[in-house]
């Protein structure tokens, strides 16, 4: 019979099963059948493998995300456990204390996941929608370079600077989105633009 298995698949097979075949081997049928029983499912099974990017630093090493729920059938996917991806050519599997915490981090109750906004005169954040928020920030990041665009210097020279507004982006991303980001950032004359790839 051809057998089929990826490495993964292998090495979770071999996990479950080197306990009880080994009993078997020498003749423990008894104690193999007791220690079947109460060997804990492989916590992984029946969950969903993504393959993601660390979104801490630039050194971006690849991580898999195994989740319950399934989300075509509208179940919501909840992330149980987080590992460094073996196969991926950066960190083969390691991550630093940062990346192996990302479940954490993931499923922190603090964590932002919408757009909120203080008004002026609150003392509270209160939600609003992409929307709202893109509008927003469109309308002051307009109002701003209009007033402050500088597109000569002294001389007279084009300089194009738009200093009194800065941009913080991500650096855990592919080359396209950054290549897009930077783009953007200096088609409009932005001047203080940075990451946090300084770790
Ligand atoms: S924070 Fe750690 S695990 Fe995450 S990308 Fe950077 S080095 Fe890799």
């Amino acid at each position: 019979m051809n057998v089929q298995l990826s490495r993964r698949s292998l090495l979770k097979a071999a996990g479950a099963g080197v306990v009880v075949t080994s009993l078997g081997a020498l003749g423990f049928e008894a104690a193999e059948a007791a220690v079947a029983a109460h060997v804990r499912p492989f916590k992984l099974a029946n969950t969903t493998e993504t393959r993601n990017t660390c979104t801490y630093c630039s050194v971006a090493c690849g991580v898999i995300l195994y989740s319950r729920g399934d989300v075509r059938k509208g179940e919501r996917a909840e992330l149980i456990h987080v590992e460094g991806d073996a196969d991926h050519p950066t960190n083969l599997g390691t991550l630093c204390p940062k990346g192996a915490a990302l479940k954490d981090f993931v499923r922190a109750p603090t964590r932002l996941q919408y757009p909120m906004i203080r008004r002026p005169g609150s003392d509270r954040f209160e939600r609003v929608s992409w929307d709202v928020a893109l509008d927003r920030i469109a309308r002051l990041m307009k109002d701003d370079r209009d007033r402050n665009f500088i597109a000569r210097n002294a001389d007279g020279l084009a300089v194009n600077r738009w200093t009194s507004t800065g941009m913080l982006a991500a650096s855990a991303t592919t080359n396209e989105t950054a290549w897009a980001t930077f783009k953007v950032a200096k088609g409009l004359g932005i001047v203080g633009f940075d990451n946090q790839a300084r770790v």
